[in-house]
């Protein structure tokens, strides 16, 4: 199926300039986003992972039916303030200022095989805080998948070492 033709692009959101990838019209297609989450699936089931982690809010959107269908646990990567209990936190540069993710102390047991999956790899910043969480509570990432790649911002030179999946690359 080509998924790209249920991306819209928006210019100029959130601000002037950027041309923003919106999944929605893919994610109200239920066999568009029923076929995206299979891709996802098969991924997961190819490099084995025990656990699925996604950060807010569009990695909830693939991460969780993900987790579900192959009966493994979701893990919520969250913005400060969100986790009720303790948590583990890494701050990581932005073009203009900081960015800081949360995820539960206790959320990974060491060496548990990770796959992280998010809606889109851009710079690579957010995967790279990601990955940093699961190493800190000693989990293993086996790989990354994303809905969308985009290629020109160089994202896949923060995960060296890390498999990495892309369903649609621009
Ligand atoms: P990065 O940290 O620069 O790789 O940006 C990726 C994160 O920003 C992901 O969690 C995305 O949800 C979000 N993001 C960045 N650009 C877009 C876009 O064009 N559409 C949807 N989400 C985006």
């Amino acid at each position: 199926m080509n998924l790209e033709k249920f991306i819209a692009n928006v210019s100029d959101f959130p601000k002037p300039g950027i041309e923003f990838k919106d999944i929605t019209p893919l994610m109200a297609n239920g066999e568009a986003y029923r076929y995206a989450t299979e891709q996802f699936i098969e991924y997961a089931k190819e490099v084995g992972a025990d656990v699925i982690v996604g950060p807010e809010a569009r990695g909830f959107i693939f991460g969780c039916p993900v987790a579900t269908e192959l009966s493994l646990g979701f893990i919520p990567i969250r913005k400060p303030g969100k986790l009720p209990r303790e948590a583990v936190e890494y701050e990581y540069e932005l073009e203009y200022g900081t960015n800081t993710l949360c995820m539960h102390r206790d959320a990974i047991k060491p060496g548990q095989k990770v796959l992280v999956i998010d809606d889109l790899l851009a710079t690579g910043g957010t995967v790279e805080a990601t990955i940093n969480l699961v190493k800190q509570l000693g989990g293993n990432v086996v790989g990354c998948a994303f809905l969308i790649e985009l290629e020109f911002l160089n994202g896949r030179d923060k995960l060296q070492n890390v498999d990495v999946k892309s369903l649609i690359k621009y």
